[in-house]
């Protein structure tokens, strides 16, 4: 975890509490894996075959409009036990607008998602990864549960699947930890089809954010 994002994991805990999560509890071989921006139309499906295949179950932080417009590809995950998450209506330059539009673009995706899954609330993660502290007052205001992550793929980089890998033998992945991809390319798919099985052989079991967070959910197969 760099620097900025460490600050900024303690700024979103001490105004949050137990509504903000960026890891879970480190006692278990489990981890979350993490998806921002879909469902993309060829990308999401691509990847969900794979979590399948591996038996992982991914949490996608999906674009309101994207899963209006492709609600097939959300009903498949939601049936397959995948867990979709919050990213806002429209995935606009957040945290330069107003915080009543912040909001109302917040709202307008949890009664999308409410329509695939019947949860009243979901877990919100900003476009960007971006809050500011007026969004996190009013985040903790209305009880909304704001989750970040711990270890970030940095896939969006766009250097290709090795500068993914390398990126995981740099930094290696430990329990607990929530990992940041996003599922609107190619890259993404290729790296975790190397990443799933070796994490696997180190026992890792992966549950959704939920399941990660509250200890519920299949256990790592130790080896
Ligand atoms: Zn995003």
């Amino acid at each position: 975890m760099g620097y900025s994002t460490r600050i900024k994991n303690l700024a979103c805990r001490v105004i949050l509490g137990r509504h903000f999560v960026a890891r879970g509890p480190g006692e278990r071989e489990a981890i979350a894996i993490t998806f921002d921006d879909g469902p993309h139309p060829q990308h999401t499906p691509a990847l969900l075959d794979l979590l399948e295949s591996h038996g992982a179950r991914g949490t996608f932080f999906l674009i309101g409009e994207f899963a209006q417009a492709r609600p097939d590809i959300v009903r498949r995950m939601v049936a397959a036990g995948h867990e979709i998450g919050n990213h806002s209506m429209r995935h606009q330059a957040f945290a330069s607008m107003a915080t009543e539009r912040q909001i109302a673009e917040i709202a307008e995706a949890e009664r999308v998602l409410a329509g695939f899954d019947g949860r009243d609330s979901h877990w919100f993660r900003p476009p960007q990864g971006r809050v500011t502290p007026r969004m996190l007052l009013e985040l903790g205001r209305r009880r909304h549960s704001l989750a970040m992550w711990s270890l970030d793929s940095f896939d969006y980089r766009g250097h290709g699947v090795e500068t993914i890998l390398r990126r995981f033998e740099s930094r290696r992945v430990a329990p607990g930890e929530v990992v940041l991809f996003h599922d609107d390319n190619a890259c993404t798919v290729e790296a975790l089809a190397k990443l799933l099985p070796a994490w696997r052989e180190r026992g890792f079991a992966f549950p959704t954010l939920s399941e990660l967070v509250s200890g519920d959910g299949p256990l790592g197969e130790k080896t």
